[in-house]
């Protein structure tokens, strides 16, 4: 089977954790904090707060930037659901805008008239390692007087006009799943150039306690949403790779839009000069014509394996039920949800591998 993603982990990364296992200090040591210093350096920020996932990390953003039961929080509605489920946890109202068709992420145009008075924050969601329009959305919010929380949970290393996804905001989230672009198994960060919001960050993750002047106080009515440290040396030895893996994909994409231009059927992901893509998915558009999930099972049979790339929230039952929405309110989130389709990528791949599912695919549309 040739599987959608799989994690590349390194034999010096094995040696590691296996040290840090043999140590018996697993938690609050110095690997998580070095692991901190190494992203900080690579995306450019003053603070980067590790957790232990990236739906923890929204979650930690949400209640830092004090979002709370009353408010209103606006987010894409074209997305992996933590995003939305975090806003919800945080005991705030999700507040759907739909996307483009172009980026995946939120249309900028549709963001103002769901703005009201009790609008906390506006989350941005980088969806499958594709930038959002970052810059119109920080003028937008910058005119309307809200805060930016970017979900960049897919798009460690993803850039638009040269500066890092997830770094633009008043805070921005990743996630280090295996599905992404680096992993620690589970894992996540928060990342902002904040000083206070950095140390309520660090006391809420770690059950609301705070340090400071060496005295030991509880702050925060906090959470334990630590990363451990077999995690973060794993997660070292991960970002040492990080360019070549992105440099990996953006090869193997390009391959796959050459070998599928001719295909009218199906649209590519799409390419802008000043965004970077990371290509955590290669996520393609299939015409309604096409039963996407029919697809998905004929290439199952043939050997490979591929997936839908996100979920409509405003197709999912919790949504449904507590705000009535349905599929035709965001007809573009929809539509990416039911014909939206990944395709494997990563080092696991070879180019033969991707020439064989770039054929598989034009010859199963033929079929249908
Ligand atoms: C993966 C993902 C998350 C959740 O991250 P976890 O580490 O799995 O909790 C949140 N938002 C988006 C957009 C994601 O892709």
């Amino acid at each position: 089977m040739l599987k959608l993603t799989r994690p590349r982990i390194q034999e010096d990364a094995i040696t590691k954790v296996v040290e840090i296992l043999r140590s018996g200090n697993f938690v609050q040591g110095h690997n998580v904090r070095a692991f901190e210093e190494a992203l900080e350096e690579y995306l450019s920020v003053r603070h980067a707060v590790a957790c232990a996932s990236g739906t923890a990390a929204l979650h930690l953003a949400l209640l830092a930037a004090d979002i709370h039961e009353g408010d209103e929080v606006i987010c894409p509605a074209f997305t992996f659901p933590a995003t939305a489920n975090a806003v919800e946890r945080a005991g705030a109202d999700t507040v759907l805008v739909d996307i483009t068709l172009n980026d995946f992420c939120i249309d900028v145009s549709e963001i103002e008239k769901s703005v009201t008075e009790k609008t906390g924050a506006i989350i941005v969601v980088h969806e499958f390692g594709q930038s959002a329009e970052i810059d119109k959305i920080l003028a937008l919010a910058d005119s309307l007087g809200l805060e930016v929380i970017e979900d960049a949970a897919c798009a460690l290393g993803t850039e638009y006009n040269g500066l890092k996804a997830g770094t633009f905001g008043l805070m921005g989230c990743f996630s280090f799943h295996p599905r992404k672009a680096i992993t620690t198994g589970e894992g996540g960060l928060i990342v902002t150039d904040d000083d206070d919001l950095a140390c309520k960050l660090r006391a809420l993750r770690n059950h609301g306690i705070s340090l400071e002047d060496g005295h030991q106080d509880f702050l925060y009515a906090g959470l334990n949403y630590r990363m451990t440290e077999f995690q973060a040396a794993l997660g070292i030895s991960q970002l040492a790779m990080i360019e070549d893996s992105i440099v990996t994909k953006i090869r193997q994409a390009e391959r796959y839009d050459k070998a599928l231009i001719a295909t009218d059927v199906i649209r590519t992901p799409p390419l802008f000069n000043n965004r970077r893509a990371t290509y955590q998915t290669y996520h393609i558009l299939v015409d309604d014509i096409i039963d996407r999930n029919k697809l998905i099972a004929s290439f199952k049979a043939a050997g490979i394996e591929t997936n839908l790339g996100a979920q409509a929230i405003n197709c999912l039952t919790y949504y449904r039920h507590k705000y009535g929405y349905d599929p035709d309110g965001f007809p573009n989130a929809t539509k990416a949800y039911q014909q939206g389709l990944a395709l494997p990528i990563g080092n696991h791949l070879k180019d033969e591998d991707i020439d064989f599912i770039a054929e598989t695919l034009i010859k199963l549309l033929k079929n249908i």
